[in-house]
């Protein structure tokens, strides 16, 4: 296996380390490795000016052996197959440790979203949709927002799938909008899931919240959200960054602020009154207590691990830590709260949205918290406990617990025929 810090092989280093925490044959470590089904097909869009544009679409389906699948759809000019197969592999791992009854998939199309106009970006949804229809539905592959996409995208998905299946099918995907089957709380799920992990493992180390500073790095749908939790909850955000660069002030940042300052026509969080400019690579290498990368893969690597300061990462995006980082990032006691374990908060309540949608019963946004932080909770404490007992870092611990659940569920079901 090659040593590249691709997100595939990040993903199979760890994968092979929980296998041999675990003692799992060569055959079962296959099993679990490869990709159940990959499917990749033509998205041809036809642009607002007549021309014809033909982008590709994904979707892996990595593991299905506790359920159906379950992941996000990202727009990404950098997605490819080996990205997406990547994605999905955590995704299983994720819902596994979570808890909840699903296998991992994840899928995308590789576009810049930013360079479609709405109608077009419409079009192109659905007939990504209409190539999939056989694939996904509520009982198969439950696609959610994932980079790129939102819950406008999720509700054409789930237009398209219902006109070819006749009716109305909620559960197809989750993340929806509010008003067409989605659930309260699903929109801040994934932040309040980073700042109810933060929490956690702050609190096992007897650290007060108003002691802690935080830098985000991603602005995004959970980072924003999560920095304004975190101040909400009495952290100190001192620095917080997007594709443009990011903003520093030590006296602490107002993320609410902040967003207001995106959303009414700055389009960056650069330029903010009072802050000092830094770039994306600098906020990385801040001295802080927390540092949540919120923004893609590999954006801690072997080259930059050695200069990180904070004391704790807690991972926002999925695989913001290399494979090749992680050992540089443990010897010199940076705890990594693991992404399978700090991101599951967004699966967490759309497997409560799924749930919703086939019981046809609506929770409220409390009960819908309330569960999420119990199974962040529980969540936490399993991987903590087991770390303790093994002497492992939180990430091989939160992957000896997922590939073990997935492991013990195709044991028990067997193979067929
Ligand atoms: N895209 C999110 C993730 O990576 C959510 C997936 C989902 O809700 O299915 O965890």
């Amino acid at each position: 296996m090659s040593l590249g810090a691709s997100p595939w092989d990040t993903a199979c280093v760890q994968l092979a380390d929980a296998a041999r925490h675990l003692g799992l044959d060569d055959g079962m470590h296959d099993l679990l490795r490869m990709p159940r089904r990959s499917v990749t097909v033509s998205v041809p869009l036809r642009r607002d000016d007549g021309q014809l544009l033909v982008l590709t679409g994904y979707r892996v389906q990595h593991n299905l052996a506790r359920g159906p699948a379950k992941g996000g759809i990202r727009f990404h000019p950098s997605t490819d197959l080996e990205e997406v197969k990547a994605l999905a592999m955590w995704m299983t791992w994720k819902c596994a440790l979570m808890g909840i009854p699903y296998g991992g998939a994840k899928g995308g199309i590789a576009v810049e979203p930013g360079m479609l106009s709405d109608r077009e970006r419409e079009r192109m949804t659905r007939r990504y949709a209409a190539e999939l229809v056989g694939l996904i539905g509520p009982a198969n592959d439950i696609p959610a927002p994932d980079m790129g996409t939102d819950e406008q995208v999720m509700a054409w998905i789930m237009d398209t799938y219902s006109a070819h299946t006749g009716h109305t099918a909620h559960g197809v995907v989750t993340g929806k909008p509010v008003s067409v089957g989605g659930t309260a709380g699903r929109a801040g799920a994934t932040s309040r899931g980073v700042q109810l992990a933060t929490f956690a493992a702050l609190r096992e180390r007897g650290v007060a919240p108003a002691d802690v500073t935080v830098a985000v790095q991603g602005f995004g749908k959970v980072g924003a959200l999560a920095a304004r939790y975190l101040r909400d909850a009495g952290c100190r955000v001192v620095a917080v960054s997007d594709v443009k660069g990011a903003v520093y002030s030590s006296r602490g940042l107002d993320p609410a602020a902040l967003m207001s300052h995106v959303a009414d026509g700055a389009d960056t969080v650069v330029g903010f009154a009072d802050t000092d400019t830094l770039t994306n690579a600098e906020l990385l290498e801040l001295d802080v207590d927390v540092l949540i990368p919120a923004a893609r893969e590999g954006v801690v690597t072997a080259e930059n691990a050695g200069r990180v300061r904070a004391k704790m990462i807690v991972e926002g995006a999925n695989g913001p830590v290399t494979a090749q980082a992680d050992p540089v990032l443990a010897e010199n006691g940076v705890v990594v709260v693991p992404d399978i374990l700090a991101n599951g908060g967004g699966v967490a309540v759309s497997y409560f949205e799924w749930v919703q949608n086939l019981q046809g019963y609506l929770w409220s946004e409390g009960q819908v918290n309330e569960r999420l932080a119990e199974l962040m909770e529980r969540a936490y404490a399993q991987v903590s406990a087991l770390a303790r007992e093994r002497g492992l870092a939180l990430r091989e611990a939160a992957h000896v617990i997922g590939v073990g659940r997935v492991a013990e569920a195709h044991q028990t079901r067997g193979l067929y025929p």
